[in-house]
Protein backbone atom coordinates (compact mmCIF):
# COMPACT_ATOMS: atom_id res chain seq x y z
CA UNK A 1 0.00 0.00 0.00
CA UNK A 2 1.06 3.86 -0.62
CA UNK A 3 1.60 6.26 1.63
CA UNK A 4 -1.25 8.93 2.35
CA UNK A 5 -1.63 11.80 0.49
CA UNK A 6 1.05 14.02 2.17
CA UNK A 7 -1.19 17.53 1.92
CA UNK A 8 -4.25 15.83 3.61
CA UNK A 9 -3.62 12.57 4.87
CA UNK A 10 -6.69 12.67 7.64
CA UNK A 11 -8.92 12.75 4.38
CA UNK A 12 -7.13 10.17 2.51
CA UNK A 13 -7.04 6.09 3.96
CA UNK A 14 -5.91 3.02 2.12
CA UNK A 15 -7.32 1.66 -1.29
CA UNK A 16 -10.62 -0.15 -0.62
CA UNK A 17 -14.17 0.07 -1.92
CA UNK A 18 -17.18 1.96 -0.49
CA UNK A 19 -20.10 0.29 0.87
CA UNK A 20 -21.75 0.31 -1.96
CA UNK A 21 -18.68 -1.67 -3.38
CA UNK A 22 -18.66 0.88 -6.25
CA UNK A 23 -15.69 2.10 -7.94
CA UNK A 24 -15.92 5.86 -10.01
CA UNK A 25 -13.34 6.07 -12.62
CA UNK A 26 -12.08 9.70 -12.87
CA UNK A 27 -9.76 10.52 -15.76
CA UNK A 28 -7.29 13.16 -15.98
CA UNK A 29 -7.59 15.23 -19.90
CA UNK A 30 -4.43 17.87 -20.80
CA UNK A 31 -2.03 18.81 -22.70
CA UNK A 32 1.60 17.67 -22.32
CA UNK A 33 3.45 19.22 -19.21
CA UNK A 34 0.36 20.77 -17.74
CA UNK A 35 0.79 18.59 -14.50
CA UNK A 36 -2.02 15.77 -14.91
CA UNK A 37 1.18 13.22 -13.83
CA UNK A 38 2.37 15.46 -10.71
CA UNK A 39 -0.99 16.46 -9.62
CA UNK A 40 -1.86 12.25 -9.76
CA UNK A 41 1.11 11.25 -8.49
CA UNK A 42 -0.01 13.36 -4.98
CA UNK A 43 -3.34 11.54 -5.03
CA UNK A 44 -1.30 8.48 -5.28
CA UNK A 45 0.84 9.19 -2.46
CA UNK A 46 3.79 8.86 -4.26
CA UNK A 47 6.07 11.54 -3.35
CA UNK A 48 7.78 13.79 -5.91
CA UNK A 49 9.73 12.42 -8.58
CA UNK A 50 9.84 15.05 -11.32
CA UNK A 51 12.03 13.23 -13.79
CA UNK A 52 10.34 10.12 -14.18
CA UNK A 53 8.50 10.63 -17.34
CA UNK A 54 6.48 7.22 -17.04
CA UNK A 55 2.86 7.38 -18.29
CA UNK A 56 0.22 4.95 -18.00
CA UNK A 57 -0.51 5.20 -13.87
CA UNK A 58 -3.79 4.48 -12.59
CA UNK A 59 -3.95 5.27 -9.03
CA UNK A 60 -6.61 3.62 -6.56
CA UNK A 61 -7.60 5.33 -3.62
CA UNK A 62 -10.80 5.81 -1.01
CA UNK A 63 -11.15 9.00 0.33
CA UNK A 64 -14.03 10.05 3.03
CA UNK A 65 -15.27 13.55 2.54
CA UNK A 66 -18.23 14.91 4.29
CA UNK A 67 -17.76 11.99 6.55
CA UNK A 68 -18.48 9.26 4.06
CA UNK A 69 -15.98 7.36 2.39
CA UNK A 70 -15.94 7.40 -1.59
CA UNK A 71 -13.18 5.02 -3.64
CA UNK A 72 -11.77 6.83 -6.87
CA UNK A 73 -9.79 5.05 -9.62
CA UNK A 74 -7.91 8.18 -10.78
CA UNK A 75 -6.38 7.25 -14.71
CA UNK A 76 -3.35 9.00 -15.71
CA UNK A 77 -3.38 7.37 -19.13
CA UNK A 78 -4.30 10.16 -21.85
CA UNK A 79 -0.93 10.61 -23.14
CA UNK A 80 -0.12 6.65 -23.03
CA UNK A 81 -0.13 6.23 -26.59
CA UNK A 82 -1.45 8.43 -29.66
CA UNK A 83 -4.26 6.22 -30.87
CA UNK A 84 -7.27 7.50 -31.38
CA UNK A 85 -8.53 4.63 -29.85
CA UNK A 86 -7.32 5.07 -26.31
CA UNK A 87 -8.03 8.59 -26.88
CA UNK A 88 -12.06 7.22 -27.65
CA UNK A 89 -11.59 4.81 -24.41
CA UNK A 90 -10.80 7.72 -22.39
CA UNK A 91 -13.23 9.80 -23.16
CA UNK A 92 -16.08 6.82 -22.92
CA UNK A 93 -14.42 4.92 -19.90
CA UNK A 94 -15.01 7.83 -17.22
CA UNK A 95 -17.53 8.99 -14.73
CA UNK A 96 -16.12 11.95 -13.62
CA UNK A 97 -13.19 14.50 -15.65
CA UNK A 98 -10.38 16.71 -14.29
CA UNK A 99 -8.98 18.97 -17.67
CA UNK A 100 -5.88 20.27 -16.63
CA UNK A 101 -4.13 23.22 -18.58
CA UNK A 102 -1.26 25.07 -17.03
CA UNK A 103 -1.84 28.86 -15.89
CA UNK A 104 1.64 29.61 -17.64
CA UNK A 105 0.98 28.21 -21.24
CA UNK A 106 -2.34 29.66 -22.96
CA UNK A 107 -2.25 27.09 -25.91
CA UNK A 108 -2.88 24.29 -23.05
CA UNK A 109 -6.03 26.40 -21.72
CA UNK A 110 -7.17 26.23 -25.49
CA UNK A 111 -6.54 23.20 -25.62
CA UNK A 112 -8.27 22.48 -22.49
CA UNK A 113 -11.68 24.06 -24.21
CA UNK A 114 -11.42 21.37 -27.29
CA UNK A 115 -11.08 18.78 -24.50
CA UNK A 116 -14.58 19.79 -23.04
CA UNK A 117 -16.42 20.40 -26.36
CA UNK A 118 -14.95 16.80 -27.26
CA UNK A 119 -16.26 15.01 -24.48
CA UNK A 120 -19.69 16.89 -24.89
CA UNK A 121 -19.79 14.85 -28.12
CA UNK A 122 -18.45 12.03 -27.14
CA UNK A 123 -21.30 11.84 -23.86
CA UNK A 124 -23.80 13.96 -25.67
CA UNK A 125 -26.91 13.39 -22.74
CA UNK A 126 -25.15 12.46 -19.62
CA UNK A 127 -24.36 15.54 -17.62
CA UNK A 128 -20.85 14.32 -16.12
CA UNK A 129 -18.43 15.92 -13.35
CA UNK A 130 -16.17 18.13 -15.23
CA UNK A 131 -13.34 19.90 -13.01
CA UNK A 132 -11.26 22.72 -15.29
CA UNK A 133 -8.04 23.02 -13.18
CA UNK A 134 -5.57 26.13 -13.72
CA UNK A 135 -2.19 24.25 -12.46
CA UNK A 136 1.23 25.78 -11.76
CA UNK A 137 -0.43 28.74 -10.06
CA UNK A 138 2.92 29.28 -7.95
CA UNK A 139 4.24 30.61 -11.27
CA UNK A 140 3.00 34.04 -10.73
CA UNK A 141 5.66 35.64 -12.79
CA UNK A 142 5.47 33.23 -16.04
CA UNK A 143 1.38 33.71 -15.29
CA UNK A 144 -0.80 33.93 -19.58
CA UNK A 145 -3.93 32.74 -18.28
CA UNK A 146 -5.38 34.90 -15.21
CA UNK A 147 -8.04 33.01 -12.64
CA UNK A 148 -10.91 35.18 -14.30
CA UNK A 149 -10.37 34.07 -17.79
CA UNK A 150 -10.48 30.45 -16.18
CA UNK A 151 -13.59 31.03 -14.48
CA UNK A 152 -15.63 33.04 -17.18
CA UNK A 153 -14.53 29.49 -19.18
CA UNK A 154 -15.86 27.31 -16.34
CA UNK A 155 -19.35 29.12 -16.81
CA UNK A 156 -19.46 28.96 -20.62
CA UNK A 157 -18.70 25.11 -20.46
CA UNK A 158 -20.43 24.39 -16.99
CA UNK A 159 -18.26 22.53 -15.07
CA UNK A 160 -16.15 23.74 -11.97
CA UNK A 161 -12.75 25.47 -11.42
CA UNK A 162 -9.97 25.49 -9.17
CA UNK A 163 -6.60 26.51 -9.14
CA UNK A 164 -3.87 24.30 -7.84
CA UNK A 165 -0.08 24.48 -7.47
CA UNK A 166 1.15 20.47 -7.37
CA UNK A 167 4.76 21.98 -6.26
CA UNK A 168 3.42 23.72 -3.54
CA UNK A 169 0.69 20.89 -2.85
CA UNK A 170 -1.82 24.07 -2.98
CA UNK A 171 -5.33 23.43 -3.81
CA UNK A 172 -4.54 19.73 -4.44
CA UNK A 173 -6.84 18.28 -1.64
CA UNK A 174 -9.71 20.62 -2.55
CA UNK A 175 -9.49 19.37 -5.93
CA UNK A 176 -9.93 15.60 -5.07
CA UNK A 177 -12.49 16.15 -2.47
CA UNK A 178 -14.06 18.13 -5.46
CA UNK A 179 -14.88 16.00 -7.51
CA UNK A 180 -16.15 13.29 -5.13
CA UNK A 181 -18.49 15.78 -3.59
CA UNK A 182 -19.69 16.41 -7.54
CA UNK A 183 -19.99 12.68 -8.13
CA UNK A 184 -21.87 12.35 -5.39
CA UNK A 185 -24.26 15.25 -6.58
CA UNK A 186 -24.75 13.67 -9.58
CA UNK A 187 -25.42 10.07 -8.53
CA UNK A 188 -27.94 11.13 -6.22
CA UNK A 189 -30.30 13.21 -8.55
CA UNK A 190 -29.86 10.01 -10.81
CA UNK A 191 -31.55 8.16 -7.61
CA UNK A 192 -34.48 10.55 -7.23
P1 LIG B 1 1.95 16.03 -17.58
O1 LIG B 1 2.69 15.94 -18.87
O2 LIG B 1 0.65 16.75 -17.75
O3 LIG B 1 1.79 14.71 -16.89
O4 LIG B 1 2.81 16.99 -16.61
P2 LIG B 1 3.86 16.58 -15.47
O5 LIG B 1 3.14 16.26 -14.21
O6 LIG B 1 4.80 15.57 -16.00
O7 LIG B 1 4.57 17.99 -15.24
C1 LIG B 1 5.33 18.60 -16.25
C2 LIG B 1 6.38 19.50 -15.62
O8 LIG B 1 5.76 20.57 -14.92
C3 LIG B 1 7.24 18.77 -14.59
O9 LIG B 1 8.55 19.26 -14.71
C4 LIG B 1 6.64 19.19 -13.27
O10 LIG B 1 7.58 19.18 -12.23
C5 LIG B 1 6.16 20.58 -13.57
N1 LIG B 1 4.99 20.95 -12.75
C6 LIG B 1 3.86 20.25 -12.58
N2 LIG B 1 3.00 20.89 -11.78
C7 LIG B 1 3.60 22.05 -11.43
C8 LIG B 1 3.22 23.16 -10.59
O11 LIG B 1 2.14 23.23 -10.01
N3 LIG B 1 4.12 24.18 -10.49
C9 LIG B 1 5.33 24.16 -11.11
N4 LIG B 1 6.13 25.21 -10.93
N5 LIG B 1 5.72 23.15 -11.90
C10 LIG B 1 4.87 22.10 -12.05
MG1 LIG C 1 2.22 12.79 -17.57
Amino acid sequence: RKSCVSDSSDSVISSGSDSEGQVYKVVLLGEHGVGKSSLARIFGGVEDSNDCEETGNTYDRSLIVDDEETSILLYDIWEQDNSGWLKDQCMRMGDAYIIVYSVTDKSSFEKASELRIQLRRARQSENIPIILVGNKSDLVRSREVSMDEGSACAVVFDCKFIETSASLHHNVRDLFEGIVRQIRLRKDSKEE
